[in-house]
């Protein structure tokens, strides 16, 4: 594939933006080739600058649930902007969101909307520390929350519960209020909840993991935290960024049947525009400003272009039987890739939930964070570009889960097929 216009691009960008890339995961540096620029995308298809055509699995992280340009969402958008796109005042279209997401997540009484996942977060950590009265909260390892500082810590050894900061620039003194425990350990969790009594604001977790690769959660294992925040007076705070309108309708709490005291969601509610919101029980949320003295605010909150995207995309999933038909093309294309991968005798483990799934090569099961460690990311390297020039455009990392969407057409499940059956054969 000719790829020459995207390497010039590339070599400009990286004079005027820091890696040529505004979020670092684009830059493939675990691939070690330069990244495609992107032209357009209809559908499941994607176009770069140099007009290669690909089956696109990344979906832009995750909100591309419907496909890429969808007629609805273009023709709702085209409506919305002509009437204004910002006025940094309340209107209509912000308490149907609102009330949609209420409808689909019954736990979330009062939902306030932001500009992104990672705001989101920020401020529900923000509203749980205020509402209990405690600073420290727990995570698990291999989960991302977006870049807030206190999230962006991880375990550094199985020796450590004081939290150590991922990136430079985050104080120690902000992150040792973050306890960490790897995915799926509840005995873990209990440790840490009884070595800090009354000091654990909230537990975050994903409760389908999506940014370790997809890892589900065992059996038990929400239950669980439920148990143990009920009885320790802690809040449980589910990131459905990835998981809320995507695994269902009502996202992993409808699935699992679990109500969760807090809630972020992003991504999918944005239709492919900037938002992310956060919610929970009444009692918790009338701490938020203005109503109550936890302080929270943003100038593009609520703004109409992503309140219509995301309406508009809400609309269609709750119109017809997606999800039966995302959970059908996902274990489709897991079956499909395990039997090839089995014939040419490539390790991997397949981890999948409705709308996600990732390919990881290691024979080990993949429960948390240090089992996909176990992977072998040379040789994940290697299958990427192998699809890539059979375009097929895959999250460039092997802990990255890929996205499928309603778009994708039973020739696309297919042709990647047989694709991973050509890179199976030279990796
Ligand atoms: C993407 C993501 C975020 C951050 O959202 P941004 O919109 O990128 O800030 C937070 N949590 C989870 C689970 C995510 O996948």
């Amino acid at each position: 594939m000719n790829r020459k216009r995207s390497i010039a691009l590339y070599r400009r960008a990286l004079g005027l933006i820091p890696g040529g890339v505004n979020s670092p995961v684009r830059a493939f540096k675990a691939i070690g080739i330069p990244p495609v620029f992107i032209e357009r995308a209809k559908g499941s298809k994607i176009w770069d600058v140099d007009g290669n055509e690909y089956i696109d699995y990344v979906g832009s992280w995750g909100p591309m649930i419907m496909g890429h340009a969808h007629p609805r969402i273009v023709s709702a958008l085209k409506k919305t902007a002509p009437k204004g796109t910002s006025f940094g005042a309340p209107t209509p279209l912000e308490i149907d969101l609102a009330n949609e997401i209420r409808k689909a997540f019954p736990s979330m009484e009062m939902v306030r909307m932001v500009s992104s996942g990672t705001e989101a977060v920020m401020s529900a950590i923000r509203v749980a520390r205020g509402y209990t009265g405690r600073n420290k909260i727990l995570k698990f390892e291999g989960c991302y929350h977006g870049h807030g500082d206190s999230l962006l810590v991880k375990a550094g050894s199985g020796a450590i519960t004081f939290g150590v900061p991922d990136s430079l620039g985050v104080p120690e003194d902000v992150a040792k209020h973050t306890l960490t425990a790897p995915y799926n350990d509840l005995d873990r969790v209990k440790a840490l909840v009884n070595q800090y009594p009354d000091q654990i604001a909230c537990i975050i977790v994903e409760p389908i993991a999506g940014n370790m690769g997809a890892v589900p959660p065992a059996r038990g294992f929400l239950e669980g935290l439920r148990q143990i925040c009920d009885e320790k007076g802690i809040l449980l705070l589910f990131d459905e960024v990835i998981s809320g309108f995507r695994v269902a309708f009502g996202g992993a709490q409808e699935l699992y049947g679990i109500k969760a005291d807090m809630t972020c969601l992003g991504k999918i509610i944005g239709g492919g525009l900037p938002v992310g919101a956060y919610g929970g029980k009444e009692k918790i949320m009338e701490g938020v400003a203005p109503l109550g003295g936890i302080y929270q605010a943003g100038t593009l909150s609520g703004n109409p272009m992503a309140m219509t995207a995301g309406l508009a995309t809400l609309e269609i999933l709750k119109t017809k039987k997606v999800y039966k038909d995302l959970e059908k093309k996902t274990v489709y294309l897991a079956e499909k890739i395990s039997e090839c991968a089995e014939e040419r005798g490539v390790p991997v483990t397949i981890n999948h939930a409705t709308g996600l799934l990732t390919v990881f090569f290691t024979e080990v099961p993949v429960k948390d964070y240090a089992t996909a460690k176990t992977s072998n990311t040379k040789r994940f390297a290697q299958f990427f570009i192998e699809m890539m020039e059979q375009g097929i455009y895959l999250p460039p990392s092997q802990f990255e889960a890929w996205f499928i969407s309603l778009a994708h057409t039973q020739k696309d499940l297919d042709r990647t097929i047989e694709s991973c059956e050509q890179a199976f054969k030279k990796i």
